[in-house]
């Protein structure tokens, strides 16, 4: 999607700090850290949110939970300690950038309940 930023970034039209990816996915650091880990997966595929993820997108979506996501959490050291995947999703959900991300945070004690 022309104006997608995430779009950009899978496309390496903007840089990121890449840590991961497959035909499918990406992921890179997030530029405003949250955690000591804070990485973002994003599907190649430009969906705006979890609410626009159709029947043929669940392969994509298993494959950043099943795959991906535990993959990256073992290699950046949070898999023992415990980490939290994120999905903000609309205005009132937090969600900034309207390409479907999970964010992957780690690295110190969760608070609960999210701000
Ligand atoms: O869930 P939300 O949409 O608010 O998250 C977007 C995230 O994308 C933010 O954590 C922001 O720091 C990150 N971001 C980034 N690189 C950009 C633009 C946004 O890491 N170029």
């Amino acid at each position: 999607m022309a104006d997608c930023i995430f779009c950009k970034i899978a496309q390496k039209e903007i840089p990121s700090s890449l840590v991961y990816e497959d035909e499918q996915v990406v992921a890179f650091k997030d530029l405003e850290p949250q955690a000591p880990v804070h990485v973002l997966v994003i599907p190649k595929k430009h969906v705006e949110s979890v609410l626009a993820l159709t029947a043929e997108d669940k392969a994509m979506v298993s494959h950043i939970l099943v795959d991906v996501v535990p993959q990256l959490a073992r290699e950046l050291g949070v898999d023992e300690k415990g980490f939290r995947v994120v999905t903000n999703t609309g205005a009132e959900g937090g969600q900034s950038v309207k390409h479907l991300h999970f964010h992957l945070l780690g690295g110190r004690s969760m608070q609960w309940p999210p701000g």
